[in-house]
């Protein structure tokens, strides 16, 4: 039986998570709860798997959760940031689903790896923000890190059983989004409700609006760097719309290696938590002689210049990603707000990179830092533009 934290329990990779607790409730025991803030599905959630903790961030969202949840129940409810820390090192716990969305997943994650708990990692900012002081800490801690993203799920199968001097090269799909085929000049006038429409994956609308202007594939890049501790020079990002290829590896020899199966997140969160086994899930297998041909090409990077941002703060390193990801995370909400342009988001991105001062090999103050100055100067830009 494995002992359960899931952190971002009502987003879409924790209601997943919670799917497959309940195909194998002989095999999952779900002993601790995070949101941020939907209380009725917490609610719901917590009467179903009985967790020993269920945690929201503000203290008056707990309190309504104590209402919903009935007496006696022995659930102890938390909030913020202690509440947080504390389901991650809760001590029957042998698994942390890191699974919160942004940059508020970093703190957390870290907590779970001080407390020497395996990480199902989903939540790609712990790895963007800060990849070299996780990587090290895990690493000293002796903890596993297992990569939840469907794409460095399957770099991970791939490697498996090969030597890391072998490698020649990480080839990372991208569906492309929902607008792989929108012409550039039509870029301008897109809504947060086109950009919220993948045509592959059903996501959450941050994670959404990054499919589309494909920083989704960019921060992956980053993680993928940590995780697998490669140069960005090493790793390629191919557009395979079908999204039945989820990543592939190619080695010294000319061999390549890939990872299929039909798109559906259940496979990689599935294996994160029951590595090396695998569960019956019950998925098709894909039908190749009716899928009939594999699709790849080659992406335009000028209609998703965010990607390049990302390769090259993946290139610089230090605190440079922190900051790319702040920036982004609040640009991303400044157009689904109708502050700014789809188009406007890379603009943030880049202003806001271009001002900062790099510190190399930073402490997690200083990312932490550098994270916030990113978003006020973020912030700033965004008013600019609104004049
Ligand atoms: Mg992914």
């Amino acid at each position: 039986m494995k002992h359960l934290s899931i952190l971002g329990s009502t987003g879409s990779i924790g209601r997943n998570t919670l799917r497959i607790v309940e195909m194998f409730p002989d095999r999952f025991k779900v002993r601790a709860l995070a949101a941020k803030s939907n209380v009725a599905l917490l609610a719901e959630q917590v009467s179903r798997f009985q967790p020993d903790l269920a945690v929201v961030f503000d203290e008056e969202r707990s309190r309504e959760l104590r209402r919903r949840i009935p007496a006696g129940a022995g659930v102890k409810i938390l909030h913020g940031a202690e509440g947080y820390r504390e389901a991650a090192g809760h001590a029957p716990v042998d698994t942390v689903v890191a699974a919160m969305v942004g940059s508020a997943g970093l703190l957390p994650a870290l907590a779970a790896i001080d407390a020497g708990k395996t990480i199902a990692l989903a939540n790609k900012e712990t790895l963007v923000m800060a990849g070299e002081i996780v990587m090290k800490k895990a690493a000293a801690k002796g903890v596993r890190i297992l990569p939840v993203d469907s794409e460095h799920s399957a770099v991970f199968q791939c490697l498996s059983g090969q030597r890391r001097q072998d490698l020649a090269g990480i080839h990372l799909t991208a569906s492309g989004g929902p607008f792989l085929k929108k012409a550039l000049a039509e870029f301008a006038s897109i809504t947060p409700s086109e950009a919220l429409n993948h045509p592959t994956w059903k996501m959450g609308p941050k994670i959404s609006i990054d499919s589309a202007t494909l920083m989704n594939k960019g921060l992956e890049v980053i993680e993928a760097q940590n995780l697998f501790e490669v140069p960005a020079e090493m790793i390629e990002v191919v557009i395979h719309p079908q999204s039945l290829v989820h990543s592939m590896v190619s080695f010294k020899d000319g061999s390549v290696i890939a990872q299929m199966g039909i798109p559906d997140m259940k496979g990689a969160i599935a294996y994160a938590l029951s590595h090396p086994e695998r569960l019956p899930l019950d998925q098709p297998i894909p039908d190749f002689a009716g899928i009939g041909s594999l699709k790849f090409k080659r992406l335009n990077l000028k209609k998703f210049p965010c990607l390049s941002l990302a390769f090259n703060a993946g290139r610089r390193g230090g605190t440079l990603p922190a900051v790319l990801n702040a920036a982004n995370e609040t640009a991303v909400y400044a157009f689904l707000n109708r502050q700014i342009a789809f188009v406007q988001i890379a603009v943030v991105v880049e202003k806001t990179m271009a001002q900062h001062a790099v510190v190399t090999a930073p402490a997690l103050d200083d990312i932490i830092a550098s994270d916030g100055w990113a978003r006020r100067q973020a912030e700033a830009c965004i008013r600019k533009m609104q004049k």
